[in-house]
């Protein structure tokens, strides 16, 4: 009935001295404190009580905090050998990084040094189960007593009491959600990006993929035991997250400040893009530029990117008191909704760029409906509010009849740009874009960048925001220049 990663038979042996410990335990007769509670010997054990299904309400289920606010958590799940826990948090210590651990009862009560060094360094313990397990397919007594035993281990050993569970692999059902309300804990946590052996990457792809990994509200999770570079990996990632200005806080902190989202058909306007087959009756309105002799100018970012970048392209705007427009590839922002609220909480213009980004005339008018329809809803229920209602075909391209489609929707406003700097190309340099953008523009333009990562369009945005205030042009955000 316990399942073993490690095979040594002493180790097997220690095992089931704890766990027969555990049990006892759990029955009142603590083998801990002698027998102090008179019951004799050869006493038939009392019956188990009967677990009732609780009434009360499920945990909450986190994988991901909604949040604005540049932090994330760091976890652990299982603890390994006393050499690699010691150095982890020497490590820990070294960064400055407060993580939760999530901690098998089992191993608690086979090492509580350990466990108790954990909470001297100000980390959180949490439940990792009894013995690492999934818990799939358990009965709802099974686990509650699972949990239960735990969690009494875990307080015995460390004087905490866990709030969050995980199971060995983050998945959870409803019964545990529900087992874990039973046992009053707060949340079943899972993570929104675990992080397994890497497999040949170099450093630089190690440090490439962790940053695209860095979202704000997430939570990262190790496995102490099953990953061989945990230890190596606590630089990396608190490089990583100082690169993009976020911070590894506690997780019940990270988890504390996550609001509640309203569901989408609570938010106004979660309706204003719908199906609508009368495309003959709509009325497109296409935008490239505005007609005007005020020295007006707009830049607009276009697709997705990780929180590295577009957390850059936000600061870059906010210290140059600069709003502009965005149109968000919704499949990045279902993804990671954060982002896009963060986007719309500094004051841009959030619009919709569809789903997937499909080339608009290749696809039938129908599918591009849904791919209008669903990305309004995915960046509505996103940044909790109705999007701008402008929307841009991918790659520029569209006909009469997408026209008539897309305005079909209640997105009339169909906004190109007449200044493309092609930012998009990794070849092209900041000195390329900048000398683009100030050829190309003049009074009530619309400037193409994107939000993709690696092209240096960060580099270029400052320079460029300078040179075209110089010349006279004030920046404004689209919404400012054509309305809404
Ligand atoms: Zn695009």
């Amino acid at each position: 009935m316990i399942s073993h990663k490690k095979g040594a038979s002493g180790f097997r042996l220690f095992h089931w001295i704890s766990l027969v410990a555990i049990v006892a335990l759990l029955a009142g007769c603590s083998p801990f404190q002698g027998n102090e509670t008179g019951a004799d010997n050869g006493q038939q054990p009392a019956k188990p009580e009967k677990i009732e299904r609780y009434q009360g309400e499920k945990s909450k289920a986190v994988s991901m905090v909604y949040t604005t606010q540049r932090q994330l958590a760091l976890t652990f799940n299982g603890m390994a050998d006393k050499d690699t826990m010691k150095r982890l948090l020497d490590e820990l210590d070294k960064y400055h990084i407060k993580a939760a651990f999530f901690l098998p009862g089992m191993r608690v009560a086979e090492e509580p040094d350990i466990a108790r060094q954990i909470v001297a360094r100000g980390h959180e313990i949490e439940n990792n189960t009894l013995n690492q397990s999934d818990l799939q397919g358990q009965s709802y007594e099974k686990m509650y007593e699972d949990i239960k035993l735990a969690n009494k281990v875990i307080k015995r050993e460390t004087d905490k009491t866990p709030r969050y569970i995980r199971t060995k692999s983050g998945d959870y059902s409803d019964d545990l959600r529900l087992v874990a309300a039973h046992n009053g804990q707060e949340a079943v946590v899972s993570s929104s990006l675990f992080l397994h052996n890497w497999q040949k990457e170099t450093e630089e792809q190690k440090i490439h993929y962790l940053r695209k990994y860095m979202n704000r509200g997430g939570i990262v999770a190790m496995d102490t035991e099953e990953n061989k570079s945990v230890v190596e990996n606590i630089r990396l990632l608190a490089e990583a997250a100082t690169d993009v200005g976020y911070r590894f806080v506690p997780l019940h902190e990270l988890i504390a400040q996550g609001g509640e989202r309203k569901p989408l058909q609570e938010i106004p306007g979660f309706d204003a893009a719908k199906m609508n087959a009368e495309y003959y009756k709509s009325k497109p309105n296409l935008i490239y530029r505005k007609e005007t002799d005020k020295k007006l100018v707009a830049l607009s970012f276009d697709d997705w990117g990780t929180d590295q970048t577009v957390t850059k392209i936000l600061d870059i705007l906010d210290k140059k008191d600069v709003k502009a427009s965005f149109f968000l590839r919704a499949d990045g922002v279902e993804r990671n909704p954060n982002l896009a609220r963060a986007i719309a909480e500094a004051g841009h213009d959030v619009a919709n760029h569809t789903y997937s980004h499909p080339v608009n005339t290749q696809i039938a008018l129908e599918e591009l409906q849904k791919e209008i329809v669903k990305a309004h809803q995915v960046i509505t229920e996103a940044i909790q509010q109705r999007p701008t209602m402008y929307f841009r075909p991918p790659t520029g391209a569209f006909d009469e009849q997408t026209l008539k489609a897309i305005a079909a929707t209640g997105y009339e406003d169909i906004t190109i740009y007449d200044v493309t700097p092609s930012d998009y190309d990794k070849k092209r340099n900041a000195d390329d874009i900048v000398k683009a953008i100030m050829e190309q523009t003049r009074s009530g333009s619309v400037i193409l960048l994107h939000m993709l990562d690696d092209i240096h369009t960060i580099e270029a945005l400052p320079i460029a925001i300078d040179q075209l205030r110089s010349k006279g042009f004030t920046l404004v955000p689209m919404t400012e220049m054509f309305g809404q």
